[in-house]
């Protein structure tokens, strides 16, 4: 498990950073990202301060699903009918800036392959 350190997101679930919100429960949040990279960007993160992927334990599984099937729920919302990309970074080598776990979705545009 890595360190669990404060970052940009624990603000951003408390409120002390503005961010345009998508949806939010007890365990979760979403919104529009920043630096958004296709006309709909949007993150969906847990509120529970999860660095990455790798340190998903057991007790978590429900969560990621549950955060899946938010990301399921908003793109069917933003008409993302004839398809849409879902992105975990996980670590420095895939581009991971911000170490709470969040899921990127993509949509509103042709996407390509491979990621770079
Ligand atoms: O997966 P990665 O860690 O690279 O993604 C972090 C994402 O968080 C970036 O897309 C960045 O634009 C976004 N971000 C944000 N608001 C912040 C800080 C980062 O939407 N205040």
């Amino acid at each position: 498990m890595s360190e669990i350190k404060e970052t940009v997101f624990s603000k951003i679930i408390r409120r002390e950073i503005p961010v345009d919100i998508i949806y939010e429960d007890d365990l979760a949040l979403a919104f529009k990202d920043i630096q958004p990279q296709a006309p709909v960007h949007i993150l969906v993160i847990p509120k529970k301060p999860i660095p990455k992927l790798a340190d998903v334990e057991p007790q978590d599984y429900t969560l990621v699903g549950h955060l899946l099937l938010i990301v399921r729920h908003i793109a069917k919302q933003a008409g993302l009918a004839s398809g849409y990309r879902v992105v975990i970074n996980n670590g420095s080598d895939a581009g991971q800036t911000v170490n709470h776990l969040h899921i990127h979705l993509l949509g509103g545009r042709q996407m390509k392959w491979p990621p770079g």
